[in-house]
């Protein structure tokens, strides 16, 4: 059976929980050596397909859009249309990292500062120590680049973690996926930082009470014009509705 999709201010977001995207689709692929495109896409995410055409539809070429970030669940509320649950990017990597260990599946790591990529995989190694990585790009490089995406094609990776915050990251899956024979990519914005240990991500606490964007504000303030962005979506999601 097809998936169900909640379309969230033009975005079709597949209505799925994280389990079922996996064992049902995701492993799947893999086993099969296709291509996937996977976009997580918060509030923010959203708001700037609206503003931005060719952003949009770069997103719109994925196979899944995921909702990361309480936002877009508690809009699908809101429209009366409720979303499954909410995916977040971090913890499918997360999961696919394991996964990728048991089934030897090699990953690539592209996206952050040198620094930051390289401290995320030392991570990596040690809580998946028979995890294949076919190799590493730092994320600042121009988009045209056209070698970046040889490079990677190069190390034969079955998935592409691009950790190069949005819209860079869609923009150059959008771009360059087509030239790949197989592999799973997504965009996973600032996971490697996490990985790293340079990001905290919330207590858990503070995620099951759909709080974890107030506890990114109160730790990066300068955060505070995203944050905006964030309200603006929800009150053009309860105008809309009415
Ligand atoms: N980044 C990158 N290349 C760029 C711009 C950003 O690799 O040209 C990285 C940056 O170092 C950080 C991540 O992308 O690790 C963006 O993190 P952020 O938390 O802003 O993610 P977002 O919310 O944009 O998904």
């Amino acid at each position: 059976m097809p998936n169900e999709h909640i379309k969230i201010m033009d975005i079709p977001f597949v209505n799925i929980t994280q389990r079922d995207l996996l064992k049902g689709e995701l492993y799947p692929r893999l086993q099969e050596s296709k291509t996937s495109y996977i976009v997580t896409a918060n509030p923010e995410i959203v708001m700037y397909a609206k503003e931005d055409k060719s952003y949009k539809e770069a997103i719109l070429t994925a196979d899944y859009i995921i909702p990361d970030g309480a936002g877009i669940v508690i809009a699908s509320k809101v429209l009366k249309k409720p979303l499954k649950e909410r995916v977040t990017g971090f913890d499918l990597m997360i999961k696919l990292l394991s996964h990728a260990e048991g089934n030897n599946l090699s990953c690539y790591f592209l996206g952050a500062k040198e620094e930051v990529v390289q401290e995320a995989m030392k991570r990596v190694k040690r809580d998946y120590p028979e995890l294949k990585i076919a190799g590493h790009h730092h994320g600042y490089f121009d988009l045209e680049d056209a070698s970046i995406a040889e490079r990677v094609k190069e190390a034969n990776p079955d998935i592409v973690f691009a950790a190069l915050g949005f819209p860079k990251q869609e923009l150059w899956i959008n771009k360059y996926m087509s030239g790949f024979k197989k592999g799973l990519f997504m965009g996973v914005g600032g996971s490697f930082d996490i990985l790293a240990g340079n990001t905290k991500r919330a207590p858990y606490f503070w995620i099951k009470l759909n709080l974890e964007w107030l506890y990114r504000l109160l730790k990066e303030p300068f955060r505070w014009k995203r944050i905006l962005k964030v309200f603006e979506f929800i009150f053009r999601i309860i105008l809309f509705r009415k």
